[in-house]
């Protein structure tokens, strides 16, 4: 803990989900490989193998804290470009089968929604599934949407604004019975709760290292063995041909130490985020009134609530907060003057009084039980005051 507080302090910081900060050992890990480690990792002397070194470490690391053989993991940029990778990738291996229908559902980050609608732009079909009112893709749905041409469905696992956990297990079982490739965005999952490819089922999973205290920049893609899948960023032999491009390792080696650290102290720490989320999530409901959790309430990572306040807009609310040295997120999206209300909450059909006034707390390593208590404190009067002037 006492490493995390000079980064959180004064300012409590719970926007986790957006990202989070590096853990200290992945600093050091990410300048020493800057600094001394700095060979390319596909020469073949000295300088080369210790960059190599860093990357096979990586490998094994993130391997491990997802039940993956480190051949099946390809190092990306990040989630946008696993997710990009994933869909892009394996459409055009799959499109000589003739099979062009993509299944994916209204709730996914716009990694996963933009890439399917670019695939439709070059011809495919898509399927958006649609959630319940607690943000669930039914396996009841996938299975009436499945069609002959269903060549891939894509299903995040743990979503970044409310947590839900999808039954991602279930949904690949029926893919599969029908012939599809499965992806799921694992971005919010991994590192916070455990995740083992086995047990989901999928083909291909997305992560991103600086969900998990690792450094931005650096992701990778969980690639089953024997799935077939095209490059898309052509270019050298890099990544066992999948990925062209000179690898990044200082963001690797960081990726790799978070990846160590995560399943070192995954249990614990997801039962300490777990209680200071409920402590917050109750402390809220209980002392502002007209407040409510958007999602299921369970399954869910242990780090996030999302919660609608009654009479207050959210922007107004987290500008507010800011400025009492707490970091807040909403879920929309403010662009070119119109609030847009968060395209999650849309799609599980709330109301649009919930849409526009909800915010996101993600909590994470940095975090105590006095920040949350602060946050507690500050609230009621926060919001009180911000419904006073919208009285007026
Ligand atoms: N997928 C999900 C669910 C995310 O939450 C994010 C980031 O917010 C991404 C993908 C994109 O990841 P990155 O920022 O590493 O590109």
């Amino acid at each position: 803990m006492d490493g995390w507080t000079s980064f959180t302090m004064p300012r409590a910081y719970f926007d986790h989900n957006a990202t989070t900060p590096p853990d200290p050992a992945v600093i050091e890990a990410v300048t020493r490989a800057l600094g001394e480690d700095f060979g390319n990792a596909s020469s073949v002397h000295h300088f080369g193998q210790r960059a190599k070194a860093l990357l096979d470490q990586a490998r094994t690391a993130v391997g491990q804290l997802i039940g993956a053989e480190p051949a099946e993991i390809v190092f990306t940029s990040g989630g946008t470009e696993s997710d990009n990778l994933a869909l892009r990738g394996a459409a055009e291996a799959l499109e000589p089968t003739g099979k062009r229908h993509i299944i994916t559902n209204g709730i996914e980050h716009e990694a996963v929604l933009n890439t399917v609608k670019a695939l439709v732009k070059r011809g495919w079909t898509s399927t958006l599934l649609p959630v319940d009112a607690t943000g669930i893709v039914s396996p009841a749905a996938l299975a009436s949407a499945m069609t002959r041409e269903t060549a891939i469905v894509s299903v995040m696992h743990a979503n970044n604004e409310i947590g839900t956990i999808q039954p991602i297990a279930d949904l690949a079982a029926i893919a599969h019975e029908h012939g599809a490739l499965v992806h799921t965005d694992a971005v919010q999952s991994v590192g916070k709760i455990p995740v083992d490819v086995r047990t989901l089922g999928v083909d291909l999973l997305t992560l991103s290292a600086h969900k998990f205290n690792g450094p931005k920049g650096a992701g990778a893609l969980w690639i089953r063995r024997g799935t077939r899948l095209v490059s898309t960023m052509t270019g050298g032999k890099h990544e066992r041909n999948r990925r062209g491009g000179t690898e990044n390792v200082p963001g690797i080696a960081g990726l790799g130490v978070a990846a160590r650290l995560a399943q070192g102290k995954l249990s614990t720490e997801a039962a300490r985020i777990a209680a200071l989320r409920d402590r917050l999530e109750h402390g809220i409901l209980r002392s502002v009134t007209g407040t409510v959790v958007n999602g299921a309430l369970t399954p869910r990572v242990p780090n996030t609530t999302n919660i609608s306040f009654d009479g207050v807009e959210a922007e107004s609310l987290l500008i507010a907060l800011d400025l009492e040295g707490f970091a807040v997120s909403t879920g929309s999206a403010c662009s070119s003057g119109t609030l847009e209300p968060s395209h999650v909450l849309r799609a599980m059909n709330l109301p649009s009084h919930r849409t526009q006034n909800s915010i996101r707390f993600s909590l994470g390593a940095g975090n105590s039980e006095a920040q949350v208590d602060a946050l507690l404190a500050a609230l009621p009067l926060v919001v009180g005051k911000l419904r006073t002037l919208v009285r007026r």
